[in-house]
């Protein structure tokens, strides 16, 4: 009998497959959630020019410095209009947030520190404005051509606006990978349709999809085959031919009618390993196409195949988006635990998060790996070690989110 391999060799043989799925041009308000393939730099200094920062008056400080508290207001200046320029030094110009701060001016004061009377503004009795206040003064962030954003970034809400900020109307992603997602068994019934007795609903190609796209790490079409080996042939050929990775569910075993890993060899997929010393997810495939693209043939065990997909297969996908090297992550338990198997443990648990800022990991051991319901309310799981059988109450583990 073959040796299994560990879960680190099983993540480094993946990760040796998985290439780089090409880069796309997106319009940027496309951009949510995807892998940024190109790097950003400022497109002028910023802030473009010296800005204010609060509504009020410009002033000359050398005037107030020389005993004037009482400004003629020579002009305006709005956001988006352009440098104006005070001549007079005794006067002031009225200024909102936002505007070019005029020439001649170097400081400014807030509205609620004057009176305005007439063509006035008087400041408030004992208020002393320092030089350059509420000044934002231009290229005092970052200068033009400085580097903002990196290639592997993924894009939320302050990338979008700093690659708005520095121009860039479309921006080079990663091209989404098409997954095919193939479920396989006899027994697998769709939602929707009446289930007897006998049937299971199908619901692992729904989980695996909703993951894969909730973490932006592809497009999914899910197909269904039975048991028939020769159906299986053409299904999953086919879907080969389409797609750029396969994540397939069921078969995996040993059984009379799991066919799959002799279907997937008979299709040219050179198998890179099949079983890993791990719970649940033991019988896991794995192969390589002809072309290089990657087929992970998880357990049906509901439990497994999102186990395995989170592990393995979720952070391939990134990986070969160019996601930049992840932080691992790491939780303490919250509860003893115990494991003699010679495995790696995959524990189901929620976090919490303590106010000494430590993570906790409170285990939901399911029933069994089929008893998937009782995952509801989790964030992941850790990775208890093979080799150790027992984990104390603070014992820190990797953890792995949905
Ligand atoms: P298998 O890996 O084919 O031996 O399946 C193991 C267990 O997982 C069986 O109880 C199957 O009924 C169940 N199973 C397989 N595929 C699915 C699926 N797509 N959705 C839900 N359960 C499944
Ligand atoms: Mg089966």
């Amino acid at each position: 009998m073959r040796k299994l391999i560990t879960v680190e060799e099983a993540e480094s043989q993946v990760r040796d497959v998985v290439a780089d799925f090409g880069t796309e041009q997106v319009p940027i308000a496309d951009c949510a959630g995807r892998i940024l393939r190109q790097s950003v730099s400022a497109e002028r200094d910023l802030p473009p020019f010296d800005r204010v920062m609060m509504d009020g008056i410009a002033i000359d400080h050398a005037s107030w410095r020389s005993g004037r508290r009482d400004f003629l207001i020579r002009g305006e200046a709005p956001a988006g209009k352009p440098r104006l320029s005070l001549t007079d030094p005794g006067g002031c110009i009225e200024v909102m947030t936002g505007a070019v701060l005029p020439d001649g001016c170097n400081s400014v004061i807030p509205v609620e520190r004057i009176a305005l009377i007439d063509d006035h503004a008087r400041l408030e009795t004992g208020y002393q404005p320092k030089a350059e206040q509420f000044i934002h003064k231009g290229g005092s962030d970052h200068r033009s051509g400085s580097r903002l954003l990196d290639p592997g970034t993924r894009l939320t809400g302050p990338e979008a606006a700093i690659a708005a900020a520095a121009g860039l109307s479309r921006l080079t992603v990663s091209t989404l990978p098409e997954i095919g997602v193939v479920s396989i068994g006899d027994e697998l019934v769709e939602p929707g349709e009446t289930v007897l007795d006998h049937q299971i609903r199908r619901s692992n190609d729904y989980g695996i999809e909703a993951a894969i796209r909730s973490r932006q790490a592809g497009t999914v079409t899910r197909v269904f085959v039975n048991d028939d080996r020769d159906n299986m042939l053409r299904v999953i050929g086919e879907r080969l031919e389409i797609s750029g990775a396969l994540v397939l569910s069921g078969g995996v075993s040993m059984g009379r009618y799991d066919h799959v890993p002799d279907v997937l060899e008979a299709l040219g997929i050179e198998l890179i390993f099949h079983k890993v010393s791990q719970r649940p997810g033991r019988p896991m495939w794995f192969g390589c196409s002809r072309d290089g693209k990657p087929v992970f043939a998880l357990p049906g065990n509901p439990v497994s195949a999102i186990v395995c997909l989170s592990r393995y297969v979720l952070p391939a996908l990134e990986s070969g988006m160019g996601l930049g090297e992840q932080p691992a992550r790491w939780a303490s338990l919250a509860d003893d635990v115990s494991f003699t198997p010679e495995l790696t443990l995959f524990l189901p648990v929620r976090i919490r998060s303590t106010s000494d800022a430590t993570l906790v990991a409170e285990p939901r051991s399911p029933n069994t790996s089929g008893d998937f319901a009782s995952l509801a309310g989790t964030d992941g799981f850790v990775e208890l070690p093979r080799g150790q059988q027992e984990f104390s109450s603070g014992f820190v583990a990797r953890f792995w989110p949905w």
